[in-house]
């Protein structure tokens, strides 16, 4: 038995787990990470991330490690009926997007791993042990108290932490702890994920996403990375799981786009896509982040970007809180912020699996002529705004993400901000403030920018605002169109708390 008391530890090194671990390390915070497997877990499940995500991975200093085993997405998904019609399109380009990078990026899961966990290599208060099993979970009032199993000595031990996240996936035994029920958005299916490695080029293999809408068997088509390619078939009823999974069966599902001769499997396994969302994420001193705390269908290719925006979202508020800068209740936002933020990804995901999912060839037939009417529709990932949290604003783009732009000098603009908050504007308008606005911005730390580069401007011409007041997450906390509002909003700063009237 062991007793070390760290500030959080973090049960579960998959995507949530190990982002979460870079951004704290950065921050200098003393964690431990808890993880049950001896290995990295060898098989995909996401192949896809959004620009907000590659984002975040350089907010965590690991931008060029990702792109170096990623490639960004060019032309999007295409929903295709049974005969190849185009009834929708989910726009994609490998241009700069809003996020200072393409707005699709696809990799092979185990690699972005590898990335992940030797990016937390950096950091000495970040303590990572694999093969240990989180065996109870205990809050307190001063620290929660963690009960684990070392697998390969059988030992047990115990440790002590201030905060407790629970990164622990679909079967999170950390939400048992918190006692919350999963509210249940609708969509539970089993899908065959089907992998396979091209032994040689297969040109009539396109090179971005489809959806094959077929109501006889639908089914997804993705090209991963290098000679990855993915895919997606769903089960249909009298269809048996052990036999779906043999090589046989296999290739004469694939047969119209793919022979035994041009490509290897990887790997066949059957998943249930579901779409849920726990109750409470947050009990005490106990949180959820990631697939504990949320599942959706992958129709999107947005579990795992849910995970990491979690991770980001819940980062800066540890630090500010454990720093002493906030009360502990900042730390509710984080619940109240991203449960309805992920919920518009999941219910836009269930939207899209009732397309995709349409098995009766008269609703098939009435689905295609109704999206045949026009040109295929496009659409865009969601923006939904983080519910109501530590933010101030009416209207969007308030608890919105602010935008990267590209500055005249030719750097991005997170370059410049760091894990700071920050506070962009009018000259006129940041010099206006009141002297306790100063105040609170140098207890904080806040980087001050005026708007000056013309993507800066372009951005606040737009929204008719002359300031913005950023996060570290780079969400919006407030916006204003003059000083006076400026010193208004800049009092939900943590450190505003600290500094006198
Ligand atoms: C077929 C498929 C395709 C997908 N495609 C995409 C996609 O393209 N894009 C996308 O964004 N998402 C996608 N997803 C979703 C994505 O894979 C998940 O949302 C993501 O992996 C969740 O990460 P996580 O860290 O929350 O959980 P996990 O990856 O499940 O990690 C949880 C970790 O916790 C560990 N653990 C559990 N219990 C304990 C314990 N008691 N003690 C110690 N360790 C423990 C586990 O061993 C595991 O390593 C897909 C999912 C599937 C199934």
């Amino acid at each position: 038995m062991t007793q070390t008391a760290y500030e959080v530890a973090i049960i579960g090194y998959g995507p949530a787990g190990v982002t979460l671990a870079n951004l704290l390390g950065q921050y200098g915070l003393s964690v431990l990470v808890l993880e049950r497997d001896a290995e990295l877990y060898p098989l995909p499940r996401a192949i896809h991330f959004d620009g907000e995500v590659m984002r975040v991975f350089e907010t965590a200093g690991l931008r060029r490690e990702v792109e170096a085993i990623s490639r960004p997405g060019l032309k999007g998904m295409y929903f295709n009926n049974a005969v190849g019609e185009t009834l929708l399109i989910r726009a994609g380009t490998a241009a700069r997007g809003p996020h200072g990078c393409a707005t699709n990026h696809y990799f092979h899961q185990p690699e972005l791993e590898a990335v992940l966990r030797s990016g937390v290599q950096r950091y000495p208060n970040v303590h990572a042990l694999l093969s240990h099993e989180i065996t109870e979970i205990m809050d307190g009032s001063e620290h929660a108290t963690l009960l684990y199993k070392d697998i390969q000595s059988g030992a047990m031990h115990t440790t002590k932490a201030r905060y407790v996240i629970g990164c622990d996936g679909a079967r999170s035994l950390t939400r048992k702890a918190i006692g919350t029920t999963m509210m249940d958005l609708g969509l539970h299916q089993p899908w065959l994920v089907f992998d396979v490695r091209l032994k040689q080029v297969v040109p009539s293999l396109p090179d971005h996403t489809v959806q094959h809408c077929d109501p006889e068997r639908p089914m997804t088509y993705c090209n991963v990375t290098g000679n990855r390619r993915r895919w997606e078939i769903m089960l249909m009823p009298g269809d048996k799981p052990e036999e779906m999974v043999q090589p046989e069966n296999l290739w004469k599902l694939v047969g119209k786009w793919v022979t035994p001769e041009q490509a290897d499997i990887e790997r066949a396994v059957i998943y249930t896509f579901h779409s849920v969302i726990a109750e409470k994420w947050r009990k005490g001193r106990l949180f959820l982040a990631g697939d504990s705390a949320h599942q959706t269908p992958p129709f999107l290719g947005q579990g795992m970007c849910a995970a990491i925006r979690d991770a980001s979202n819940l980062a800066w508020k540890l630090e500010a809180v454990l720093r002493g800068r906030a009360h502990d209740d900042l730390l509710d936002t984080y619940a109240s912020e991203r449960a309805p933020h992920v919920r518009a990804f999941i219910d836009l995901a269930v939207k899209l699996g009732d397309i995709i999912q349409t098995t009766d060839p008269q609703a098939a037939r009435e689905r295609d002529a109704k999206f045949k009417a026009g040109q295929p529709e496009i659409f865009h990932f969601p923006t939904p705004r983080l519910g109501l949290g530590a933010w101030r604003g009416e209207n969007a783009p308030a608890a919105q993400i602010f935008p990267q732009p590209m500055l005249a000098n030719g750097r991005l603009l997170d370059t410049l901000l760091g894990l700071n908050f920050a506070v962009i504007g009018d000259p006129s308008v940041l010099e206006g403030v009141s002297d306790r606005t100063r105040e609170i911005w140098k207890a904080q730390g806040t980087v001050q920018l005026s708007y000056m580069d013309p993507e800066v401007r372009a951005w606040f011409d737009q929204h008719a605002v002359r300031a913005v007041l950023l996060r570290p997450d780079r969400y919006i906390m407030g916006l204003a169109e003059s000083s006076l509002a400026l010193d208004r909003i800049s009092t939900l700063l943590p450190a505003a708390k600290t500094i006198a009237h």
